[in-house]
């Protein structure tokens, strides 16, 4: 147990103290360290020896996720390091909508040939599949151990590559893909992704011992997120193996329509404050063709996220890949995007995710954004 003075009752906290975060279990971190200028400013109020306030920390060494997820997830600082989590940062482990985007989901959308109304227990199991693996052809898309069989998962690498042989739709009339871009240039064609569609409350099998509900009940392997040692800030590994297929985690953030999602980053580039690269929900283009203003989604998960905010991207050979899932709303407006384990991984290795970025595209916010993955198929080939 350290101890600090800790002055009571001090009305504020000066901006000019740097925070110091001291990874105690207790979540309490204490600021300290006064710079020149606060010692003249505040003179009055303040003596100039190391002064010490106690302050509540906002982030918890021993779970990032406080609760929100089955298992706890740390993180860990580099050995003598006092990195902090970013102070603007709560974790969620559900998606949840800012302001306007519509999320639909009513029980009235989900027919009859969407949910088993005649399980029992475990849908796997089943000498026939029932309704929910009708998406996967017929067949789940998890095998007994609850990871992603092959066939799928080399298809969504197939699907993520922009495979040749994969099937596009091109938008008939304006693309929203192009215009979140900033670009005039016609629709590129979106490639159909293949879904997973798991049972919801609507199937009457065991709510935790079906097989096919696997990405809504969250987290289940232990995962950390930890300083790495290659400048890319922090990253997050596994601590235990994960064999091919695995669910990691979902990319969580706060769902916001395009045009809200324009609003912030126009006010993000004057402030020249930093943020992620939204992921954009973009099947929904896919069974539309046209889509109303302000229909196409996507996912900030600059201040309100969970694990996934913090997996680093790497060009080509990452360990995880997307997949998306269907759980409550079968029209594919608001989906979930679930990442999976694309081969067996070690315990400690940093799990890493290609966001499938255009270093090449002008418009793009991208543009400041160098690549560290240090990966041998690194796109980031700019000067
Ligand atoms: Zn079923
Ligand atoms: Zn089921
Ligand atoms: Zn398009
Ligand atoms: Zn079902
Ligand atoms: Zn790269």
């Amino acid at each position: 147990m350290k101890t600090f003075a800790v002055f009571a009752g001090v009305p504020s906290v000066p901006q000019a103290l740097e925070v110091i975060n001291t990874g105690e279990s207790s979540g309490e971190s204490f600021f300290l360290h006064q710079n020149s200028r606060t010692c003249t400013d505040r003179r009055s109020f303040f003596s100039c020896a190391p002064v010490r306030y106690k302050k509540k920390q906002r982030h918890d060494p021993n779970d990032i996720a406080k609760g929100a997820e089955s298992v706890p997830i740390p993180f860990v600082r580099a050995p003598g390091g006092d990195e902090s989590l970013p102070e603007d940062f709560t974790y969620t482990a559900v998606a949840v909508a800012y302001e306007k985007a519509k999320i639909e989901i009513r029980l009235c959308k989900i027919e009859q040939d969407n949910c088993c109304t005649a399980c029992f227990g475990n849908c796997l199991k089943k000498k026939w599949p029932c309704h929910c693996a009708r998406e996967t052809g017929g067949e789940f898309a998890y095998n007994e151990d609850g990871c992603v069989k092959k066939e799928l998962l080399r298809q969504a690498v197939r699907e993520t590559q922009g495979d040749e042989a994969c099937r596009r739709v091109t938008c008939e009339k304006e693309c929203p893909m192009e215009v979140a871009r900033g670009s005039t240039e016609k629709c590129r064609g979106h490639i159909v992704r293949r879904f997973i569609k798991e049972c919801w409350v609507k199937c009457t099998c065991h709510k935790k011992l079906c097989g096919n509900r696997i990405v809504q009940q969250g987290v289940r392997y232990k995962l950390e997120v930890f300083w790495t040692p290659t400048g890319k800030g922090w990253g997050v590994r596994t601590t235990e193996d994960l064999p091919m297929g695995a669910f990691v985690c979902e990319y969580i953030g706060e769902i916001l329509t395009n045009t809200e999602l324009d609003e912030r980053n126009e006010e993000r580039f004057l402030k020249q404050s930093r943020h992620f690269y939204p992921i954009y929900l973009d099947s929904d283009v896919c069974t539309e063709r046209i889509l109303e203003d302000d229909h196409l989604l996507c996912l900030d998960c600059t201040h309100y996220g969970n694990v996934a905010r913090f997996i680093n991207h790497r060009c080509g050979d990452a360990n995880l890949i997307d997949i998306p899932v269907e759980i409550e709303c079968p029209d594919r407006h608001f989906y979930h995007i679930a990442l999976f384990t694309k081969h067996a991984v070690s315990a400690m290795e940093e799990l890493t995710w290609d966001y499938q970025l255009d270093f090449a595209d002008e418009n793009h916010p991208i543009k400041a954004f160098r690549c560290k993955c240090g990966s041998r198929e690194c796109k980031d080939t700019r000067e």
